[in-house]
């Protein structure tokens, strides 16, 4: 079946760079591109008016975590209230023994509201760095159900970490646990890399580069390198951990990755904000940016969470400079792509006091062709004959946005996630008119609040000072809430 996407602003691929034309055409055959460039004149067996609307690569998110946006976030960056203990220690860390695992429906509506969420706010491939754990059938069944695009895998660590009854952050380390945990993530990748008619990849999650020791690190790199998948691990993500390993191995987390070969063209890096080139390290010793350069290593960059912790890569102009390759995840909530790229080109902006830096150019190959080297893809990222259905339709003209000369320019200027009107995944549309076309978007939602209103009734019990969520994060005004309505 031939579909033809006909008319708006056509962002494809030329070989060497995107290019919009305007009007354009898409037409793809099943899960496949067959024309992207200028209008199209074969037959088709459908097709999609896109008069007014941006068709668009898909972008992939590169920082997703299945573990619940729904309520995690919101109080996760809302108590980094101490910049040493910034980032998801300083709350997520509970009493040893006291946090029990969410029930299996909440697990399931979590991810299931993740996955969507996202999608719905131009999303098309989800790299998920780890949530909750469990029923890895049921994930690669939702992932097949739902019609995303998924690179995902149990992550693994030999240090979890706890909070004593004083609220002082511990690690506490356990080698053969680590071991058993990378032997999940190899036999996940074995069971379902290629499943959900090819969506659902696999990948291995080192969790953080700090909670896992030096041979589970090299173990992890190596078991990737046999599988012939990507790694990820959180480098560079706040400073406790740049202080750890700074005191562990005398080096920078990139530089301590980059020595243990740990870095290549097949590793995304989440966040690397702490390197040599941030002011706030205050160590001007080596240059992180040239490891990374000189690695191929990825930079997963999410710049909205960490604005909200008023931090920011220092920098996207520079790195893109050195070159390192940039790719853009969300991590926090929402998990907005197209307001990412706004923050991306703004930080980029403010971090280096140059309003030359950040063009809506760079932000936009970030978000697509970005994501692409680590996972050894060119056929996703992009619009062009041979590569994946991967594609949004987002609305440019209504008033909210304006009069539009240059589509990439409005979009970054003025688009949000809620601008998606159409997305099409593996030839697939799963939204259409901004509503999911496969499920009740209400009846996701329904079951995310109570999944997450039951995680956030559960915190004063694993919490080590017994602090309910509004303590932790207190609403902005007096909050009067109807009694059905509290936690
Ligand atoms: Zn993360």
């Amino acid at each position: 079946m031939k579909t033809h996407i006909e008319g708006g602003w056509v962002v494809a691929f030329n070989g060497t760079t995107h290019e919009v034309h305007e009007p354009g055409s898409v037409v793809f055959e099943n899960d496949r591109i067959v024309h992207a460039g200028p209008p199209y004149t074969g037959a088709a067996d459908a097709r999609i008016a896109a008069r007014g609307k941006l068709v668009s690569p898909g972008f992939i998110n590169t920082h997703v975590h299945t573990a619940g946006s729904g309520g995690d976030y919101l109080l996760l960056d809302m108590a980094k209230n101490d910049y040493r203990t910034a980032n998801y220690m300083s709350f997520a860390a509970p009493l040893k023994g006291k946090m029990a695992p969410p029930p299996p429906a909440a697990v399931a509506a979590l991810r299931a509201f993740v996955f969507l969420h996202a999608l719905k706010n131009g999303t098309t491939t989800v790299i998920d760095v780890g949530g909750l754990r469990g029923d890895w059938d049921g994930y690669a069944r939702l992932v097949d159900d739902l019609g995303v695009r998924v690179y995902g895998g149990p992550p693994f660590r030999d240090r979890d970490t706890y909070m004593d009854a004083q609220g002082r952050l511990t690690y506490d380390e356990d080698t053969a646990v680590g071991r058993e945990r990378l032997k999940e993530a190899v036999g996940f990748v074995k069971s379902y890399d290629g499943s959900a008619q090819g969506r659902l990849r696999g990948m291995l999650n080192a969790a953080q580069v700090e909670t896992c020791t030096e041979p589970l690190l090299r173990a992890g790199k190596d078991a990737a390198r046999e599988l012939d998948v990507p790694i990820h691990t959180h480098a560079g993500g706040n400073l406790v951990e740049f202080q750890r390993i700074m005191d562990e191995y005398r080096r920078t987390p990139i530089r301590f990755l980059g020595d243990i070969g740990f870095l290549d063209e097949r590793t995304l890096l989440g966040h690397a904000v702490f390197t040599t080139a941030h002011p706030w390290s205050h160590y001007p010793f080596g240059d992180d940016v040239r490891v990374l350069a000189e690695s191929g290593a990825t930079i997963g960059h999410c710049p909205y969470k960490y604005a909200k912790m008023a931090m920011t890569l220092h920098s996207f102009q520079r790195c893109l400079d050195a070159g390192v390759t940039i790719a853009i995840g969300t991590d926090t909530y929402p998990m907005d792509m197209v307001s990412e790229l706004r923050w991306a080109s703004i930080l980029a902006k403010v971090a280096d006091g140059n309003y030359q830096a950040g063009q809506p150019r760079d932000v936009f190959n970030a978000a697509t062709l970005g994501g692409c080297r680590f996972l050894g893809r060119d056929d996703l990222g992009r619009l062009a004959p041979g590569a994946k259905a991967d594609i949004l339709l987002i609305d440019l003209d209504h008033l909210g946005v304006g009069v539009v000369n240059d589509p990439i320019k409005a979009l970054v200027d003025a688009g949000s996630g809620r601008d998606v009107s159409t997305v099409i995944v593996d030839g697939k549309v799963l939204v259409e008119d901004k509503r999911l076309a496969r499920i009740d978007e209400n009846e996701v939602l329904a079951k995310a609040r109570e999944a997450t209103r039951g995680y956030w009734r559960a915190v004063p019990a694993w919490r080590w000072d017994g602090a309910e969520v509004d303590r932790i994060m207190p609403p902005a005004f007096p909050l009067h809430r109807r009694k059905e309505e509290t936690r």
